[in-house]
């Protein structure tokens, strides 16, 4: 899969955005999910935290190992 991504900020337009590895808080399905190992982007002016193609998968693959972790869907 082509990766996706990015050089502004999606949300102020800003440059001065990084891709970073760490924990990050993930909402999802109205509970927030922490994901230890998460590789995401953050812009430096807003704070505004957004996800790539590659990152959205980590995170999904992570919630599948830790199914306790989030409600079942149907
Ligand atoms: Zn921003």
């Amino acid at each position: 899969m082509e990766e996706l991504e990015f050089d502004e900020c999606p949300a102020c337009e800003s440059k001065k955005i990084r891709h970073k590895r760490g924990g990050i808080t993930h909402g999802r399905g109205g509970r927030e999910v922490r994901i230890p190992r998460a590789t995401y982007w953050e812009c430096d002016a807003c704070r505004e935290q957004f996800y790539t193609m590659a990152d959205m998968r980590r995170i999904e693959e992570y919630l599948d190992k830790y199914p306790g972790r989030r409600k079942v869907a149907a």
